[in-house]
């Protein structure tokens, strides 16, 4: 199902359910791989004073991974980004919703069978130390799910681990090593690693390259995107920010405190984002180029606690559109051409007035781009 084209935030999972059977056709009409209808999580805790507090961290949202894609999810810490990539792969429970994988409820399977399909979704971890035993060698660590899922005769198990690490660019001699004796960005390929023994045909990448060097993130970027192209992999990308996810994704979702605000394609939603917090979202992204500066709809204030969401639009806290109708109407996800989707009452009009989001460049910033082209020139002319 196509998020949005059935609903999103606010509608049922029964809606849905009926609204899938009626025909009406998505923008992409193909089967997804992975599916998430109507999902919730709700975490429950004491509040101030012995009241209950309840935080929604995801908040009925719906969703498709289509097969061979990479789709990001995005947005600021605490926007329940990370919560929907686990929903998706059942690595915690929904409070509410389904979940799909190739069109079977996978709340619905026997524990043997959920084992199996656990094989087909695997996840790469934001931080390599972290989630790679520290007393296991290299060989263990990747091994290990091979021998878990019997996928080879232990003859071949040493064959196999080395061919897994000369396909992340490791060296198959150090298999005898430790995590420790690694650099993080050699660490999380080992993760990567350990995540293709299982032969997955999706991989959640739960911030794989935030917690790695500038110089390092490029290069686990390249290798998930060359990975996927050679394996046919499907790609669900969680992420903090834009700037990582623009080169590497299809498709990119934004999410605010539990809901999808904006999805689309990456190009569209990088040239024209429509909802005013994926807007703030890119103003905050360095541009590639200084004649594409962006307009500077800054955000304002910190994110509301999901104990506690704004009512009507979760956002109007801190849009600078927001107006009366935003504080009591919760914007359905609705379709905006091309397969895209927002969540805003008054996308068209802000859509229309942000024709000039990108600004032109300063004028001291076109004379200092003079002088540097004039001062190239004259350092290629000279003998
Ligand atoms: Fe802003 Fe209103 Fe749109 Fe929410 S619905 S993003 S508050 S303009």
């Amino acid at each position: 199902m196509e998020e949005g084209a059935f609903g999103g935030s606010g509608q049922s999972p029964a809606l849905l359910a009926a609204l899938r059977g009626s025909g009406v056709t998505p923008a992409w009409s193909g089967p997804p791989i992975l599916e998430g209808i109507g999902l919730s999580r709700h975490f429950g805790g004491g509040g101030l004073f012995g009241r209950p507090a309840v935080v929604r961290a995801v908040d009925d949202v719906s969703l498709a991974v289509r097969p061979g894609e990479t789709l990001a999810l995005v947005g600021e810490s605490g926007s329940g980004k990370s919560t929907l990539g686990r929903l998706l792969l059942r690595l915690i429970e929904p409070s509410a919703g389904d979940v799909l994988f190739e069109g079977r409820n996978i709340g619905l399977l026997r524990p043997a069978e959920l084992a199996r399909l656990r094989r087909e979704m695997q996840v790469v971890f934001q931080d390599p130390l972290a989630s790679l035993n520290p007393r296991m060698s290299v060989e263990r660590i990747v091994g290990e799910p091979i021998w878990l899922h019997r996928l080879a005769p232990a003859s071949e198990r040493r064959g196999r681990v080395a061919e897994l690490l000369r396909t992340v660019g490791l060296p198959p001699e150090q298999m005898g090593r430790r995590p420790h004796e690694f650099s993080g960005g050699q660490r999380q390929r080992i993760g990567i690693a350990r995540a293709l023994a299982c032969e997955p045909r999706l991989i959640l990448g739960d911030e794989p390259v935030s917690a790695l060097d500038v110089s390092v993130q490029a290069q686990i970027v390249n290798l998930l995107e060359e990975l996927k192209e050679r394996l046919g992999l499907t790609l669900l990308i969680v992420a903090h920010g834009l700037a990582v996810v623009r080169h590497m994704s299809d498709r990119v979702a934004v999410m605010y405190l539990g809901r999808i605000v904006e999805v689309a394609a990456t190009d569209a939603l990088y040239e024209t984002p429509l909802h005013p917090y994926t807007q703030a979202l890119l103003a905050a992204t360095p541009a590639s180029s200084p004649h594409a500066r962006r307009a500077r709809t800054l955000l304002q204030g910190d994110m509301p606690s999901p104990v506690r969401p704004p009512p009507g639009c979760h956002f109007h806290t801190r849009c600078v559109h927001a107006r009366p109708p935003c504080r009591e109407r919760a914007p359905a996800l609705e379709a905006a051409g091309d397969g895209r989707r927002v969540a805003c009452h008054f996308w068209r009009e802000i859509a229309g007035a942000g024709a000039a989001a990108v600004l032109p460049p300063s004028d001291a910033l076109v004379r200092r781009l003079a002088l540097f082209e004039a001062a190239q020139r004259a350092r290629r002319a000279a003998p």
